[in-house]
Parts: C-alpha cells; sequence; structure tokens
C-alpha cells in the first residue's frame, strides 16, 4: 500500500474575532482547510493578516470564535507539549535560567522519555541543527539566529505528528534561514509529520510545496506554490 494521507487538522468556517463591538479586530475569517501528514504548507501574508492567529488555532492553543476544528488523527485537541504537535514560535521562548541541552530535553521528560533517552535525544536534535557547541550555554548567551536555532531543535527533539513554525527564520541570515527550513523539512520527513510555516519571506515559502495566502484575515488555500507565486506575481 502508498502511504495514504491522514487529515491532523480540519477547519470549517473557522473565525477567530479579538475584541467586541467596534474595536474587534477579526484576525481569521471563515477560514475551511485541511492539513494532513504530507503537507508542506507555507502561509504567506502581511504582518497583522492573521497568521500566527490561525497556527495557533491550528496547535488548539486558542479556539475559534465560530466554525469548527477537528484534529482526527487524535480525535481530541492536541496536547501541549508530547508528540502531537511541535510550535516553534515567533520571538523568544526558551526557559533563560536552563542551557541549551536542558531546554531541549525539558519536554522530552514531560513526555515522560527518560533521562537518559532524552538527553541522547536532545544533543542528535541539536547535531542535526549544527549547534551541538551551544549545549553547555544559557539562552543569554545566544544570538538571536542561535536561539532560533534552539527552538526549532526543541521541537524535532519531540518529534511530532505535526510541526508548525510561526516565523522561523525571522531573525536570520539568508544561509541559516535556508539551513533552518532544510531542517524542518527533513524532520518532517523523517517523522512522516505534517509542516506549516508562517513566513513572509518568498525565499523560505518557495521550499514549501503550498502557498496559502493570509489577507486581511481570508485565507485561500487554492495556489499551489509556483504557481501560487506565479499568479500573485502575474497578478494586477
Ligand atoms: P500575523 O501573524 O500575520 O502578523 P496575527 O495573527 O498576529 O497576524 O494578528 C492578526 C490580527 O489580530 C492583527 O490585527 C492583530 O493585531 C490581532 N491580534 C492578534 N492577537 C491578538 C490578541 N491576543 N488580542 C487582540 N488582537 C490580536
Ligand atoms: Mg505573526
Amino acid at each position: 500500500m502508498t502511504s495514504s494521507s491522514q487529515p491532523l487538522v480540519e477547519c470549517r468556517q473557522v473565525s477567530r474575532t479579538f475584541g467586541r463591538g467596534s474595536s474587534a479586530v477579526v484576525a481569521v475569517h471563515a477560514a475551511t482547510c485541511v492539513v494532513d501528514d504530507h503537507a508542506r504548507i507555507a502561509v504567506v501574508g502581511a504582518s497583522g493578516s492573521g497568521k500566527s492567529t490561525l497556527l495557533h488555532l491550528f496547535g488548539g492553543l486558542d479556539s475559534p470564535t465560530s466554525g469548527h476544528i477537528a484534529w482526527p488523527a487524535w480525535g481530541r485537541p492536541p496536547r501541549g507539549h508530547g508528540d502531537d504537535v511541535g510550535t516553534v514560535f515567533q520571538g523568544a521562548s526558551l526557559m533563560p535560567d536552563l542551557n541549551v541541552v536542558e531546554n531541549v530535553t525539558l519536554p522530552l521528560l514531560f513526555q515522560g522519555v527518560s533521562q537518559h533517552a532524552a538527553q541522547a535525544r536532545a544533543r542528535e536534535s541539536l547535531a542535526l541543527m549544527d549547534i551541538e557547541t551551544l549545549a553547555e550555554k544559557l539562552p543569554e548567551e545566544l544570538s538571536g539566529g542561535q536561539a532560533q536555532r534552539v527552538s526549532v531543535a526543541r521541537v524535532v527533539a519531540t518529534r511530532p505528528r505535526l510541526i508548525l513554525a510561526d516565523e522561523p527564520t525571522g531573525q536570520l541570515d539568508q544561509s541559516t534561514a535556508r539551513h533552518v527550513i532544510e531542517v524542518l523539512l527533513q524532520a518532517a520527513d523523517e517523522l512522516a509529520a505534517g509542516l506549516v510555516v508562517a513566513t513572509h519571506d518568498p525565499l523560505i515559502a518557495a521550499h514549501l510545496d503550498h502557498h496559502w495566502v493570509m489577507h486581511e484575515g481570508t485565507l485561500d488555500v487554492t495556489m499551489a506554490g509556483a504557481e501560487g507565486a506565479a499568479a500573485s506575481a502575474g497578478a494586477s
């Protein structure tokens, strides 16, 4: 049998509004989409278009104000840590008092992995990101780019079925950014996981098969990668 795809997230007419009345902001408006375990998706769009909100909904970190969201692979909302969904957050998210290897090990301990196995997996994940030499450093000793790579290593080490990455290359130079996206793709392949990357960088989006475009909260899932890029460049 060829590997058939399994839906991980299904959204039907999902909206998320912040605030009420005249100050209400519709961050996501009536989004309908499916993310499966073969997904290699870039969510692109201007700042404020709703990319982060959409990813938080996918990960079960936020709830829709209307519409329906389901996680068929688990039959329940995903866990915040563990082997369901791994999220690389926009900006700093490392524990300041723990060194790098401890930061990567921590979620594995929550998953119930033994200390010994967690250490080994953390170091393997750091090696994959080419940052094993940073293992004993504290977050405050890292550059923004190094900290971002640690965040990616931490997610990869938990072996999630769905990887969500919110602007994972925002603070990185071009060659480091390419390395991070390549490692995310490699990890998604090895784990047979879905991968959704929010990015405003066309060079990063070009690595992914599909481009989902967010525009003022509205999600357009109809365009494939190269096709979408050509269509948006040609649109008048
Ligand atoms: P993006 O990630 O594309 O920059 P966001 O999803 O962060 O977009 O934001 C979409 C819109 O929702 C923006 O107008 C933003 O100000 C608003 N928004 C996001 N999170 C909140 C929040 N917690 N409270 C109020 N407004 C929010
Ligand atoms: Mg964002």
